[in-house]
């Protein structure tokens, strides 16, 4: 297993500057860089990889600068979003590509290969060409072949990114499965949330050109630092308001803040919790699968409340033209 490091990297072109003070993927950690497009995520995997060179900073592997070290020689192993396979290779040979390369014997090429064939799921598939599969399956046979050479690093830039909603979902739960069983340290691009949300131990957000925050997906989600990444993972209630004598209050709604003045305070729907009283007024709702999400207005604000519908203490049909709002989890953006 290895640790992934980069320090004080930039990279800049006219238009834009890549600035990394540091981001750590530790030993068999799943990290995903998650952004919108353009913020700069595939420049630093691919700065991570080898194929980008930084204008200054370093790239450490295990403590070693590996900045001067060719894309071959870094021990990685790389899935592009488009596939990438071999059009005129059959999926075996596809997958024996790197090994074939490394001249290893007939023998051994073979048993590495249906090793790595099983791990994605293909076994069977071996003499099929790549315009024989699905999409997929073609990403299943990118990642056998990225994974055949036991890399010390798996590199994956929105390998799911084709492939419609179900396959999408199917083969991110694989990925994360053939990842915990092998420990391969991980480096993942998204710009999918929920995706990034399911699939990793931790995330950095970009916007940019930087890293705005490396955390949990839990705690990105209930205590984002900033409002970009805020709003990034999730429908998002922020409130300016004014603290006094420690606390902020609108409309009858404290929040126990610790510094008093300007302050903005976070939370998500599914924090708001109500039931029938007066503090606020349901202005309008939409109903989702299994859930409903409530507009409320509370002083001068507007705030989104998100309850299922099974522990809502009222009716959809009679729902009240008023309620209490109580806020169980919240935070103060910086
Ligand atoms: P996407 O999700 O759209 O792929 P991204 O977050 O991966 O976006 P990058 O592909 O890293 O973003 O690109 C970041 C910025 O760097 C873009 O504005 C892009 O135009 C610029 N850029 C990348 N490579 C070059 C290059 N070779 N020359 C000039 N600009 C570049």
């Amino acid at each position: 297993m290895v640790r992934v490091e980069l320090r004080n990297v930039v990279r800049a072109w006219e238009d834009f500057r890549l600035t990394i003070e540091y981001l750590e993927a530790r030993d068999g950690e799943f990290l995903t860089l998650l952004g919108p497009s353009g913020c700069g995520k595939t420049t630093t995997l691919r700065i991570i990889a080898g194929f980008e060179k930084p204008d200054t900073g370093e790239i450490l592997f295990d403590g070693k600068v590996v900045n001067e070290l060719p894309p071959y020689e870094r021990g990685i192993g790389i899935v592009f979003q488009d596939y990438a396979l071999f059009p005129h290779m059959t999926v075996f040979k596809n997958v024996a590509f790197g090994l074939e390369m490394k001249r290893l014997p007939k023998a051994e090429i073979e048993r590495k290969v249906r090793w790595a064939l099983e791990l994605v799921g293909l076994e069977g598939l071996e003499n099929r060409y790549p315009e024989q599969l699905s999409g997929g399956q073609q990403q299943r046979v990118a990642l056998a072949r990225a994974l055949v050479v036991e890399p010390d690093v798996l590199l994956l830039d929105e390998p799911l990114s084709n492939l419609d909603a179900k396959i999408r979902e199917r083969l991110r739960g694989e990925i994360r499965r053939i990842q915990r069983e092998l420990g391969i340290t991980t480096i993942y691009v998204t710009h999918d949330q929920e995706e990034a949300m399911a699939i990793s131990d931790r995330i950095a957000v970009m916007n940019f050109g930087k890293v705005e925050q490396v955390g949990k997906p839990l705690e990105l989600y209930y205590r984002p630092k900033t409002e970009f990444v805020a709003r990034f993972l999730g429908l998002s209630n922020i409130l300016e308001l004014k603290a006094k004598d420690g606390k902020a209050c609108i409309g009858g709604l404290c929040f126990y803040v610790e510094r008093d003045g300007k302050v903005r305070v976070f939370f998500r729907p599914e924090s708001v919790y109500v039931k029938p009283g007066e503090m606020a007024e349901v202005v309008d709702y939409e109903l989702l699968p299994g859930r409903i999400r409530l507009r409320l207005k509370i002083g001068d604000e507007l705030i989104l409340a998100e309850r299922f519908l099974d522990e809502l203490p009222f009716s959809v049909e009679e729902l009240p033209a008023r309620v209490d709002v109580d806020v169980r989890s919240f935070s103060i953006l910086g």
